[in-house]
């Protein structure tokens, strides 16, 4: 690339290449950028502004904007971060379907698709699927650009021993280090994995303006989880297992829940529990997607039975409202696609259990980024740690996105995804 009027005509990159990070970081903030306006930004010389440009130009990171009129009234390039010649891949793999996305180095969604395969298929059937599929949108959509690093959300560990294993696959099998390992041979780039509900609050989270001090993202799906996240961090407690609000304790109920436990939250009202529970009253579904095509059609039934599961969610979160005051609660999933029917119930059960002065503060509002919350969360997990500024000078001095992230910071259990 070029580097402006009095770029050297044989500029060669110095040894090292520290802090070329901090000036990525600073043109993604701002925008188009000229070398002059990075170099007041950043209080280094219009020099070390260009060494660095020029590190991140070979490293496909930046590219050239239209030549303006500078103050001295001679042309200056404006340069710009290339978030399309690097991509970034998320996997979110749900208990009953997964889905898969490309997007670039800045964690915009090129292409998603789903992959209707349940964990029940095994690993190895159902990431197989999952590679080929984004092998196919590669190959379509950006066939010269690089993948840089992997997002993978997965149902936690309990909701894969409640739902997922079969009699030919064990739990064990669907173990995140051995599922992070299978992708990260697969790609051979960074992979990072986390919980899904825990990116999906992540990426709702980066939404919200104003962002509330405390925050919960419930996943209602086939089983019913949520993510908290208090000051914009991630709420993990002991083993990673906070937010398991699936196994909260419903007064009344004796319900038998996968855990062993009597009457939780999971056994009452989880998509799983309404599929059971209608067709023990004779409605023939198989899974939660036709529950909320029955909803959507009114079937007496089925949105009575919405409703109810509804209230008992409500009486959840008025518990986790008691207790952690959040100012907003997202829910996504299958229930949370039945619409009026169950948030009515949500309110029902909310306010009733509630403190009024709490319940009337929080907004409860259904994930604005819908089916793509799980791959829009994996994604940007993967892209935030890519774009620190460190690991683009490592990226940068090594050529190898999987050698700039040598200490391997995925998800392990207690530890936060983000430890470089
Ligand atoms: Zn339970």
């Amino acid at each position: 690339m070029s580097m402006g009027h009095d770029a050297p005509a044989q500029a060669r990159p110095p040894a090292t290449f520290e802090r070329s990070g901090e000036v990525l970081a600073h043109l993604r903030a701002r925008g188009c950028s000229t070398i002059g306006q990075l170099a007041a930004d950043l209080g280094v010389a219009r020099s070390t502004v260009r060494q660095r440009l020029l590190h991140l130009a070979s490293g496909g990171l930046i590219e050239d904007g239209p030549a303006i009129s500078g103050n001295r009234g001679r042309p200056a390039q404006l340069v710009s971060f290339a978030s399309s010649q690097h991509l970034v891949l998320a996997l979110h793999v749900g208990l009953t379907g997964s889905r898969v996305a490309i997007a670039d180095l800045d964690g915009v969604i090129i292409e998603e698709r789903l992959v209707e395969l349940p964990v029940s298929a095994g690993p190895s059937a159902v990431l197989d699927e999952l590679f080929r599929t984004i092998n196919v949108m590669h190959t379509r959509t950006a066939p010269r650009s690089t993948v840089a690093g992997v997002g993978v959300a997965m149902p936690s560990p309990s909701e894969l021993t409640d739902f997922g294993p079969t009699a030919s696959v064990s739990t064990a099998a669907w173990d995140e280090a051995s599922v992070l390992q299978m992708v990260k041979d697969r790609f051979q780039v960074p992979t990072l994995l986390d919980r899904d509900v825990n990116v999906m609050a992540r990426a709702e989270y980066a939404r919200l303006d104003p962002a509330p001090d405390v925050f919960a993202c419930v996943k209602l799906g086939t089983l019913i989880d949520a993510a908290i996240l208090v000051d914009g961090r991630l709420l993990r407690g002991v083993g990673n297992r906070a937010g398991q609000i699936g196994h909260l304790k419903m007064a009344g109920s004796d319900a038998m829940c996968s855990c062993g436990g009597i009457g939780c939250l999971n056994a009452v009202a989880s998509g799983d529990a309404l599929v059971r529970h209608l067709r023990t009253v004779g409605v023939a579904i198989d899974h939660v997607r036709d529950l909320v095509e029955l909803a959507h059609r009114g079937h007496g039934q089925a949105v009575g039975a919405i409703r109810e599961a509804g209230v008992r969610i409500g009486q959840a979160l008025a518990a986790l409202v008691n207790l952690l005051g959040p100012g907003s609660i997202m829910t996504w999933g299958y229930l949370a696609d039945t619409g009026a029917p169950l948030s009515a119930g949500i309110r029902a059960g909310l306010y009733a259990d509630a403190l009024p002065r709490s319940s009337a503060q929080v907004s409860i509002e259904q994930a604005t980024l819908g089916d793509l919350t799980g791959v829009q969360g994996a994604a940007s997990m993967a892209s935030e740690e890519l774009l620190r500024p460190n690991v683009i000078d490592r990226y940068l001095a090594k050529g190898s996105w999987l050698e700039a992230l040598p200490n391997d910071p995925h998800y392990l259990g207690d530890a936060p995804p983000t430890r470089i």
